[in-house]
């Protein structure tokens, strides 16, 4: 499972994420939605410390990060608990598809080389790219490129997958095949928490929805009791915006 307690976030003095407390349980699906700027991406990034909480505990799987006293040793261990998928993808673009799943499997050690391709077989077949699995990212679509991403990140097999607004660069004609593939999976009792601007796919898929303002978790709920009976003006007046 994941926990978190007591995170804070500062930049330039500025708080953005204020005391945040939540926890996802294993293979539960939670979305957290939420005006621009109101720290969702802060927070996922606070969770396997690409960027350094102020204050807090984390605990991702059986790795528990205290900011104040937290070891690199531990980040490591949190960081092979984790992966994420991101907006812009994020591949090497020097490397071909398969290359961009079975680099990380060997860099990290979770497999030998052989074993790693058989991985990013079974992952590019798994997303529908494996026809795909020789080309650079140049000549992929950008639907085609995410679910490289996806693949890549399902690949070290950790224990809870997070997700950026995997969708928000596509054109539109890719959107849904990427939803597809990320629904696909959170069938398979993965832990996963996607932030996203897709509120139908959101509703659809998530376990529970988390809506964030101003660097607080305003409220949380049920899909259905978030979306269709917000008990917060803010959540209201967000949502509305959507409909
Ligand atoms: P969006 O929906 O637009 O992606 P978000 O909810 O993901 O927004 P964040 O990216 O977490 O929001 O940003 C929250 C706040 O923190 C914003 O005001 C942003 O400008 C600020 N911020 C984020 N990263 C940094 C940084 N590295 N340095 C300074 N300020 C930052
Ligand atoms: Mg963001």
């Amino acid at each position: 499972m994941i926990k978190v307690s007591g995170l804070k976030k500062a930049f330039n003095n500025i708080e953005v994420l204020k005391d945040i407390n939540f926890e996802v349980n294993d293979g539960e699906t939670v979305a957290i939605i939420g005006p621009s700027g109101s720290g969702k991406s802060t927070l996922l990034r606070c969770l396997n410390y690409l960027e350094k909480p102020d204050a807090g505990l984390i605990s991702i799987g059986g790795v528990t990060a205290e900011t104040k006293k937290v070891k690199k040793s531990t980040i490591n261990r949190l960081r092979m608990e984790t992966a994420m998928v991101f907006q812009h993808y994020n591949l090497f673009k020097n490397k071909t598809a398969l290359d961009n799943i079975t680099y990380p499997l060997a860099a990290s050690k979770k497999a030998g080389s052989e074993e790693a391709v058989k991985i990013g077989e079974r992952l590019l077949r798994q997303v529908g790219i494996l026809d795909k699995a020789k080309h650079y990212p140049v000549s992929l679509s950008g639907g085609q490129q995410q679910r490289v991403g996806i693949a890549r990140a399902l690949a070290v097999d950790p224990h809870a997958l997070l997700f950026d607004e995997p969708t928000s660069s596509l054109d539109p004609e890719w959107v849904g095949e990427v939803l597809k593939v990320i629904s696909d999976i959170s069938k398979n009792d993965k832990t996963m928490i996607i932030v996203t601007h897709e509120m139908d796919f959101a509703r659809e898929i998530a376990d529970r929805v988390i809506f964030m303002a101003d660097g607080n978790i305003v409220e949380e709920g049920h899909p259905g009791e978030v979306f269709d009976d917000p008990q917060n003006e803010r959540t209201r007046k967000f949502l509305k915006n959507y409909t």
